[in-house]
């Protein structure tokens, strides 16, 4: 008689371990909150399905930074590579952008999702939608809410792929945590990831450029774009300093942190310097600014921002802010609106094969777990490594479970 698994979450981590598991012939149930699978996982191929990335391996591993140790065995098993690998054989055409990133042609989310439930329901994976884990229920077993009703689910393995507390629209925002703890599992807070950062611009500023790029910028050695909100910036550049960003603005007293931004990367101190000395010949510093260093708009207005009505605009000065421009950072918007969660349950809860040490018979996998990655394909490539591994992990765990 084949061996029969419950997976919570119907996310790429569910979906990854289903796979898995169906594969090696055994009957898998995913049962999925809402009324439709993997919700945010269509929502990330609005602005573009950032799948996964083409750099080297050993560059990919160390995008996780503080988080590549406990992640480097399964994304060397289940990385880049073989995502991609995967994803072709699917039969989604794949294009790597400028940057090294990876989409689906079409930058969407829905054809690779539809080939891929297609492929599992082939396989015998059998989807409940609209079924929410709310207990435990006696042995190893789930007590679910369905149609208005509740019923217990049993199976001979457990796989919990439940996402994150963002977006909670697109999941459950977190809801499931407490049916942890009370089996004694212990998690690091979540913290918003990869998620803007507020600044309290001037009404003037704030007005006048919201909604505009600052494009070629410099920040903690990174070059890239950032953008302008009503709030505050937020973008790529910031993303990538975020866990940096996080942990100053809990240490300071103030509950703020400064960065600097250079404003153009390309050019020295020194030589702007000489050239917003020589005679003005009447001209404004932004018509200078524009002249010289073909700086306009939001950035000249960020300089304004700055250095305030009235202020000196002596060349020393201004140069040294185009280089430095010293920005005030209060706080970060909330996880609700983060594409990830930083925290989640604490690795020392799980063991090398991600069966929870507190609840033998039950697997996590995917973004409910404690590590965080910038955008970049890291989130996604991590979460189906994870999910294959969990699976992976049952399969050994039933070949082996007669010697334990
Ligand atoms: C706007 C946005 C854009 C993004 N873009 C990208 C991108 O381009 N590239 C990238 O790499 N990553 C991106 N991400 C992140 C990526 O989508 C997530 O990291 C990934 O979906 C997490 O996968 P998961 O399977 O762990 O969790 P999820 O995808 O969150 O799936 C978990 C599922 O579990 C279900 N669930 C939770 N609790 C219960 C319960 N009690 N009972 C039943 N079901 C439950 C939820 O409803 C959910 O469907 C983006 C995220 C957002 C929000």
């Amino acid at each position: 008689m084949s061996c029969s698994a419950l997976i919570v979450g119907a996310g790429p981590a569910g979906l990854s371990a289903a796979e898995i598991l169906s594969a090696a012939g055994w009957k898998v149930t995913v049962i999925e909150a809402l009324e439709s699978p993997a919700r945010k996982f269509l929502r990330a191929g609005v602005g573009g399905l950032n799948l996964t990335h083409s750099q080297p391996l050993e560059d990919f591993l160390n995008a996780y930074a503080g988080h590549r140790e406990r992640l480097e065995p399964f994304l060397r098993r289940f990385g880049p590579q073989e995502l991609t690998a995967w994803a072709e054989d699917l039969g989604i055409r794949l294009f790597t952008g400028s940057s090294g990133k990876i989409f689906p042609e079409g930058m969407a989310a829905g054809p690779l999702l539809k080939a891929w439930l297609d492929r599992l329901a082939a396989a015998g994976v059998q989807l409940e939608t609209g079924t929410r884990w709310v207990g435990w229920g006696p042995g190893l077993s789930l007590e679910v809410e369905q149609d208005g009703g509740r019923k217990v689910l049993q199976a001979d393995a457990v796989i919990l792929a439940l996402g994150g507390p963002t977006w909670p629209a697109l999941g459950t925002g977190g809801s499931w945590v407490p049916l942890l703890e009370e089996k004694g599992l212990a998690f690091s807070p979540w913290q918003p990831a990869n998620v803007g950062f507020t600044v309290n611009w001037s009404d003037f500023f704030s007005q006048k450029f919201a909604g505009q790029p600052l494009k070629d910028t410099r920040l903690l050695g990174r070059r890239g774009e950032l953008m302008v909100t009503p709030w505050g910036l937020e973008g790529g550049l910031l993303y990538a300093a975020g866990a940096v960003l996080r942990q100053q603005l809990s240490h300071g007293n103030t509950g703020t942190t400064q960065i600097s931004l250079d404003l153009v990367p390309g050019r020295e101190q020194g030589r702007i310097e000489a050239e917003l000395s020589r005679p003005r010949q009447g001209r404004s510093l932004s018509t200078l600014l524009q002249k010289t260093l073909g700086l306009t708009g939001v950035k000249v207005g960020l300089l304004r921002e700055v250095l305030k009505p009235g202020s000196p605009d002596e060349p020393t000065r201004v140069a040294a802010l185009l280089k430095a421009l010293p920005l005030t950072l209060t706080g970060t918007r909330p996880l609700s609106e983060a594409i990830s969660a930083a925290g989640g349950v604490l690795w020392t809860e799980l063991t090398h094969g991600l069966e929870l040490n507190k609840i033998p018979g039950v697997w996590c996998a995917g973004e409910m777990l404690d590590w965080e990655a910038p955008t970049g394909g890291y989130l996604l490539t991590a979460c189906f490594s994870l999910g294959r591994a969990a699976g992976e992990s049952v399969l050994y765990w039933e070949k082996h479970k007669e010697l334990s």
